[in-house]
C-alpha cells in the first residue's frame, strides 16, 4: 500500500456518514480529485467527460445516483459533514467531522496533484 493510498483510507475512516434526502444529489457536479483516487474510478470517454461538464455534472452520476459510491472521492464524502460544505437541505452528521482531520485533508489536497473526475 502506497503513502498516498493509506492516507486516503485514514481520511475515509474518519469523514462521518449521514443519510441524504432520497434520492438528492444536489451536490455532485464537476470535481477535482488526486490521481490516485481517479485511477480507482472506471475510464469515461472525452466525449462523456465534456457531456457532463457542459451540464455542470459528474461523468458518474447516473438515473440512481452515485454510480461509484464505494469509491467516491474524498470531496464527496466531505460534503455536508462541515459548516464549510453544508448540505442546502440541512442533512449532517451528529457529529461533524473533526476540524484536525479536515485540515489534514484539505493540506492533502493541496499536496497532490488533482485532475477533474
Ligand atoms: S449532502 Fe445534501 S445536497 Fe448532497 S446528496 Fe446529501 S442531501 Fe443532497
Ligand atoms: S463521484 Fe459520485 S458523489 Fe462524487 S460528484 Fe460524482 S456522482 Fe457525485
Amino acid at each position: 500500500m502506497t503513502p498516498n493510498s493509506q492516507k486516503i483510507r485514514f481520511f475515509r475512516e474518519r469523514i462521518p456518514s449521514f443519510e441524504c434526502k432520497p434520492g438528492c444529489h444536489d451536490c455532485c457536479g464537476p470535481v477535482t480529485t488526486s490521481t490516485e483516487e481517479m485511477a480507482r474510478l472506471p475510464v469515461k470517454s472525452e466525449e462523456e467527460h465534456a457531456a457532463a461538464l457542459a451540464e455542470l455534472s459528474c461523468p458518474h452520476l447516473g438515473e440512481k445516483g452515485c454510480q461509484v459510491y464505494a469509491e467516491r472521492p474524498l470531496i464527496c464524502r466531505l460534503f455536508g459533514t462541515t459548516p464549510r460544505l453544508a448540505c442546502p437541505h440541512g442533512k449532517r452528521p451528529d457529529a461533524m467531522i473533526d476540524a484536525r482531520i479536515e485540515q489534514q485533508i484539505h493540506r492533502y489536497f493541496a499536496e497532490v496533484r488533482h485532475v477533474l473526475v
